[in-house]
């Protein structure tokens, strides 16, 4: 931060409502927080947990644990005292900060016995005291902690290194391009791999950064129409919505992408942006590889519909099949191996996580997909939830995906229950939009649209689907939705 402020010290940093701060305004402010830190004994290589909303004083927060050099773990809101407490404790935390009207209930939890919170307020409003400023960067030290939601089993504190975000921002920007004129904006949580390495790229790049505290279309779409955005990190649900605000409106020729991850973004979607001009780059990543590590370049993104894309500049990927020994073939689907710098050197205080996740350098991102005869990448799921049926590999997702398009569906989720005949069979849960349609008229739906193998044996009508705090489905948690009945004639998954 100080590089930056020296470098462009009057461009703007960061942009809110409320406020606008440049570089050498936001590294002035964030000096002064990190010697408030210090009259808590904040020191050096401590790990300090971060429990905010999206805020400038969240930023500051985050740029003046860098000067002392302390680890910053991130934590999302939507956690439950419980689940805050393994997280605090796993990361070693010396202390909690969080935003004020937050820390009331976190003093009446039980949380509150075993941990040290302070208010950012009343951090504010300490003593200062002098430290040593942290000046130069190991790049393979420890900056960041961020826990992964958790769809597959307990949450794992993924460390993220100095060198990790800086090869994450070199290789999008060797892929996006950078110019003197973009602004990106943050409406995605701070707390995520997502809003952070916005942040990361905006000291890097020397970037404008408009923070949003949370997502709101309406707002979204005002500021990429009038405050000069060029680029607009989301996921699905949000574009979904963007397009509807839009309505007929179109966005200025200086708008440059929607970069959209998280998980795939439908086909119908992707084809309405195209219509509308609305350039979207899909791309592929996840906390340990900080960020993307896999996105759609702008000559490809309209011949490869549906695609992830390729590997960034710095970054590989792989498909291997048979027990993780032997690399897929062209359009053969396996689980998608990655390396590069970008990538985590593994889970804080796990080192069983750590080794099975690794092998020779590469990372087991526990998905499937497939490489095309061009090396272009498919996701197509998550290897814990395929399901095998007789023989055939079944793709939750993409039964997921053909439910979702009957017009009654509004929510589905498959998971598997054993059969005598087939090992394994799909069976959908489904959360209707309110009229009643009969088990028989959606399995119909299905078959007319998916191989016999693929069409779910039951479905399970239910008022709403197991999701994390991150908001995505947890599949291995589809089965408590199951009538004891079926329970009783076999084991489940
Ligand atoms: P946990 O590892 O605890 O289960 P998580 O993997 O959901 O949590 P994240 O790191 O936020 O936590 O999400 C990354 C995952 O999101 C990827 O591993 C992949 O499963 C999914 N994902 C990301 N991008 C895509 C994409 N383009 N298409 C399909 N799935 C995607
Ligand atoms: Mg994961």
């Amino acid at each position: 931060m100080m590089k930056r402020a020296s470098l462009t010290p009057d461009r703007i940093a960061i942009e809110t409502d409320q406020e606008k701060l440049t570089f050498a305004q936001l590294n002035e402010r964030s000096m002064e927080l990190a010697s408030k830190l210090s009259s808590q004994n904040i020191r050096k290589g401590d790990s300090v947990s971060v429990f905010m909303k999206n805020s400038l004083e969240m930023v500051l927060l985050l740029f003046s644990l860098k000067h002392l050099g302390a680890i910053t773990v991130l934590h999302n809101l939507r956690l439950t005292p419980m689940e805050l407490a393994f997280q605090t404790k796993n990361s070693m935390s010396k202390l909690l900060v969080t935003d004020i009207e937050r820390v009331d209930s976190l003093m009446e939890s039980e949380f509150a016995k075993e941990s040290n919170i302070i208010s950012m307020d009343e951090l504010l409003q300490g003593e200062a005291t002098p430290f040593p400023m942290v000046k130069e960067f190991q790049l393979d030290s420890v900056d960041t902690i961020m826990y992964t939601s958790g769809t597959t089993g307990n949450p794992k504190g993924v460390k993220q290194t100095y060198g990790n975000h800086f090869w994450s921002a070199s290789g999008s920007a060797l892929n996006l391009g950078l110019y003197e004129k973009d602004a990106w904006l943050a409406a995605v949580p701070l707390f995520h791999i997502s809003g952070l390495s916005i942040l990361m790229r905006s000291v890097i790049y020397g970037m404008r950064v408009i923070l949003h505290e949370k997502f709101n279309a309406q707002k979204v779409n005002e500021d990429i129409k009038n405050k000069g955005v060029t680029i607009v990190s989301v996921v699905s649900t949000m574009l979904q919505q963007l397009l509807e605000d839009l309505g007929e409106g179109m966005y200025p020729a200086t708008f440059r992408c929607m970069l959209a991850g998280g998980g795939p973004i439908p086909l119908p979607m992707l084809k309405e942006c195209e219509k509308r001009g609305i350039p979207v780059f899909q791309t592929y990543g996840m906390t340990e590889t900080c960020s993307q590590i896999v996105t759609l370049s702008p000559e490809a993104a309209l011949l490869k519909i549906g695609s992830a894309g390729k590997a960034l500049f710095s970054s590989q990927i792989k498909i291997v099949v048979d027990g993780d020994c032997k690399e897929a073939h062209a359009g053969e689907a396996g689980e998608i191996l990655v390396k590069g710098p970008n990538v985590t050197p593994g889970y804080f205080h796990d080192e069983e996580a750590t080794k099975r996740a690794f092998n020779d350098g590469w990372l087991h991102t526990g998905d499937i997909g497939y490489l095309d005869e061009d090396g272009f990448l498919y996701v197509l799921d998550r290897r814990s939830d395929l399901i095998i049926s007789g023989g055939e590999n079944v793709y939750p997702a993409e039964i997921e995906a053909v439910l979702m398009s009957h017009p009654s569906v509004k929510d589905a989720g498959v998971g598997a229950m054993e059969d005598d005949r087939w090992g394994q069979v799909p069976v959908a849960y489904v959360v209707l939009r309110g009229q009643d349609v009969s088990e028989s008229e959606i399995i119909d739906f299905a078959s007319q649209r998916l191989a016999k193998y693929k069409v779910p044996k039951k479905i399970v009508k239910v008022i709403e689907l197991p999701r994390n705090a991150s908001n995505k489905l947890v599949r291995r948690r589809l089965v408590e939705y199951l009538p004891k009945s079926d329970l009783a004639r076999g084991h489940v998954h």
